[in-house]
């Protein structure tokens, strides 16, 4: 798998090969490029950030975000969950919108106050 190390401005490209149960890293500068190959490759993450009606605001849609990364598989489902959220206003920038989606153990948060 060829990859971009996205943890620092140098992007490394990446070249990550599986041989049994080990993966084998190579172009990263640090170690963080070789855990993030590593990662990739056993369990992406990903941090989500999509948005929520709101009723009471000027705007229609509130911006949120995952209070942590989500499996990469997960995307999808916690998108639909959010399809179905309403809030109201007024909503303060970090709170919690949706507590534990889909049994992941990370909160939707507001991604700024409306
Ligand atoms: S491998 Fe290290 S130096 Fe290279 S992009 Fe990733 S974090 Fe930056």
């Amino acid at each position: 798998m060829e990859l971009v190390c996205i943890n620092c401005p140098l992007g490394c490209h990446l070249t990550a090969i599986k041989e049994g149960d080990k993966i084998t890293v190579t172009g990263n500068t640090c170690p963080r490029g070789e855990q993030y190959a590593i990662n990739e490759m056993t369990m992406p993450m990903r941090t989500l950030t999509s948005t929520v009606r709101i009723s009471g605001s000027i705007h229609d849609s509130l911006p949120v975000i995952t209070s942590a990364q989500i499996p990469k598989e997960k995307m999808f489902e916690v998108m639909k969950a959010l399809k179905n959220i309403e809030v109201k206003a007024p909503v303060k920038v970090g709170e919690v919108i949706v507590k534990d989606v889909c049994g992941l153990g990370v909160d939707i948060i507001a991604s700024r106050s409306m």
